[in-house]
């Protein structure tokens, strides 16, 4: 009778599983296919919580910037809760299904992933990031995922007297690779010069543009971006990138996957399910920001209850 029971779980989480792809485009068939065809277990799809934080400074706090102080106590907390956090590389490794390109679902990859793992984002690329985080997360060995916006560091890297200080600086292309280097950090894009309000907001369309000149026009600012990150900073080319503002689009989630983005961060609030074997569940991944004005008390609670 618990066999009998067992088995209309499994198959009542299949069918939920297939009713989530609920997009109805061409790239979502293969998981569609892979969802029928094999219900996951338990231990095949997991919970991944990602928290986003910006900014890591002493001088002042907002609702992108945090004091390291509350920074590794969110960290210290955390691991006490049990979770251990990973970079999206190891949980698009986990996944696997990817390496044939853009939605390719096949069976599941790599290395396991610890029982219960966390995702702990930096956006932005700030100067502060190297400064105040790293030494914490070293302190704690907890690894990180940095999205970076190459125009910053561009600057920064080019320009006298502006790299360096905490309060304004973004990373130089050096430190993106000191950050790299201490085998805890992912670098991720965060788009070459997409991260602004005007004329166009993040990676959206701009009135009156087609979509070939909107697609070319995204397809040129990543590719320019991966391009800076690996011969300025010297690090692997990203597999994560985190859409500036959150905003999102459809044309932008297919470049994004001809161009070999495998994990793809919103700032829509939420756990998302991953499941191994199935690459689709990594394109629209939901994350919590941490504001500084939230505190390490009230932000834990409304996320992890
Ligand atoms: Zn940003």
């Amino acid at each position: 009778m618990k066999k009998i029971l067992w088995f209309a779980v499994i198959l009542i989480c299949a069918a939920l599983c297939v009713g989530t792809f609920g997009y109805g485009e061409g790239l979502e068939i293969g998981s569609r296919a892979h969802a029928a065809s094999l219900p996951f277990s338990k231990s095949e799809e997991i919970e991944l919580p990602i928290v986003m934080y910006h900014s890591v400074l002493k001088s002042k706090k907002g609702k992108y910037t945090i004091h390291p102080d509350e920074l590794e106590r969110d960290i210290v907390r955390y691991i006490e809760m049990g979770y251990t956090p990973v970079t999206l590389r190891a949980v698009a490794d986990w996944v696997g299904g990817d390496e044939g390109g853009a939605g390719v679902t096949g069976v599941g990859g790599g290395a396991d992933l610890p029982e219960k793992p966390m995702v702990i984002t930096f956006d932005d690329g700030h100067y502060n990031n190297l400064y105040y985080a790293l030494p914490i997360l070293k302190k704690h060995g907890c690894p990180a995922v940095v999205n970076v916006v190459t125009s910053f560091s561009r600057f920064s890297s080019e320009t006298a007297g502006e790299a360096h200080n905490p309060n304004y600086s973004s990373l130089t292309w050096d430190d993106i690779r000191e950050l790299h280097d201490s085998g805890l950090v992912e670098i991720g894009n965060h788009t070459h010069a997409m991260h602004k309000f005007k004329p166009r907001y993040g990676i959206a369309q701009v009135s009156g543009e087609t979509v070939d000149a909107y697609r070319q026009a995204i397809k040129t600012d990543l590719e320019t971006a991966n391009r800076y990150l690996v011969d300025s900073a010297r690090v692997p080319c990203p597999i994560t990138f985190a859409y500036p503002f959150g905003k999102y689009t459809r044309e932008g989630r297919e470049v994004l996957q001809e161009l070999g983005f495998r994990a793809i961060l919103t700032c829509n609030e939420g756990v998302s399910k991953i499941r191994r074997g199935d690459p689709n569940s990594l394109l629209e991944l939901k994350r919590y920001n941490r504001s500084g004005n939230e505190g390490h008390e009230r932000f834990m609670k409304r996320v992890f209850g």
